[in-house]
């Protein structure tokens, strides 16, 4: 490209030389007389919403914007992964605006769990971080479930305005954007059109809703502290739970360890024998061994037979959690962005090893 070229659809810089990165398009494209950039050009004829990568400090800007608008806020949390969902500094970002928490994954759950429950839960989350939503919907964005009462409730507490779809990354946002268009979007060619946020050139897309408003698109947050955001991409599946989760239960006595693959490691201290019920993605493979054996096991192994990641040193290094379970409720140990161990029969010392900079914290049960 030789001079500076925008996108008509977004208004984002186009280049030909990234397509993982925004404002790409072909240069065959370039000949054209209206140019827009190969995400716009996906949603407006295939109904598709690529992901792009972002950059952090624009997101943010665009972010503060909300707060100047008068609009409803939809947040999309990972059900799986609340607490790594929330995102920093929310209350400055909505300003006084409605905040509608739309919890996604809910398929992960066991069926036998009952919404009601799951919500309190989320309003509980919510009130911790001092976040008053205006509704807690569930909903699975990938299986379609529930998307009317989404649409609904979106509605009703729009009341004429606009709307910002905002989450953090891998919370399921475009997942649940795509399921919008697919079954509320058009078929016709202009019916989803995307346009520039007003006073922005930046990469927020938005959809018409009819009555002159939009749902606007906003770019994922980032979080660094999920596991989720180091391992390797192609490996990213291995841990990304993909269906109801079948937790694994593992009886075990004082002095024992369990590894997750070669991500994260749970030794059982001190304490009675007791269940450590593990809530991962199915395939991820737990391998229990004796603590006195763990380290040299772990040296020995890590990236073959404890894996992912096939490339330890793809990762941090390896920091010590320790916690005390009381045993006065049942508790959950979360390693954000793999899922959680739940514990609590019995009084126990339980140290959790996690690459530095992924945070581990103890919370009440969910299940
Ligand atoms: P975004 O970064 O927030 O836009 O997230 P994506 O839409 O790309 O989704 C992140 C990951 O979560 C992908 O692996 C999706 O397949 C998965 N995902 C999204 N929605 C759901 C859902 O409702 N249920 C389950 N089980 N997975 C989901």
């Amino acid at each position: 490209i030789e001079r500076e070229q925008w996108c008509e659809g977004c208004g984002v810089t186009l280049q030909t030389e990234n397509p993982e990165e925004q404002g790409y398009v072909p240069a065959s494209a370039l000949e054209r007389e209206h140019i827009i950039c190969r995400r716009c050009y996906r949603i407006r004829h295939y109904n598709e919403l690529a992901p792009v990568e972002q950059d952090p400090s624009a997101t943010l800007r665009l972010l503060e914007q909300i707060a100047q608008a008068d609009a409803l806020v939809v947040q999309v949390i990972d059900l799986f992964d609340i607490s790594g969902s929330w995102i920093p500094g929310i209350h400055r970002h909505i300003g006084n605006n409605p905040l509608l928490i739309l919890g996604n994954k809910v398929d992960l759950f066991p069926k036998s769990i009952k919404h009601q429950r799951l919500k309190e839960w989320v309003q509980g989350a919510a009130k911790d971080l001092g976040v008053k939503p205006v509704d807690v919907v569930l909903t699975s964005a990938a299986k379609g479930t529930r998307i009317d009462v989404v649409a609904e409730a979106i509605e009703k507490f729009r009341d004429g305005r606009d709307v910002f779809v905002i989450g953090t990354a891998n919370a399921g946002k475009s997942t649940f954007i795509n399921r919008l268009l697919k079954e509320f979007g058009d078929e016709g060619e202009e019916a989803v059109t995307t346009s520039p946020y007003p006073g922005t050139t930046l990469d927020a897309i938005s959809i018409p809703l009819g009555d002159g408003k939009h749902i606007i698109d906003m770019p994922g947050v980032v979080r660094k502290d999920r596991m989720s955001e180091w391992v390797d991409p192609k490996e990213l599946k291995q841990i990304t739970p993909d269906g109801e989760i079948k937790p694994k239960v593992y009886q075990l006595s004082e002095g024992q360890t369990l590894f997750f693959g070669g991500l994260a490691r749970i030794d059982f201290v001190e304490g009675k024998r007791q269940s450590f019920i593990c809530y991962l993605a199915n395939g991820l493979y737990i391998h229990r061994t004796k603590l006195e054996k763990a380290t040299e096991i772990w040296e020995r192994h890590r990236g073959e037979l404890l894996s992912p990641p096939k490339n330890p040193d793809s990762l941090p290094k390896m920091v010590r959690h320790s916690f005390v379970i009381n045993a006065t409720m049942k508790e959950d140990i979360v390693i954000s962005g793999l899922g959680w161990i739940s514990v609590g029969s019995e009084k126990a010392k339980v140290d959790v090893w996690a690459p530095e900079g992924v945070r581990v914290e103890l919370r009440s049960a969910v299940i």
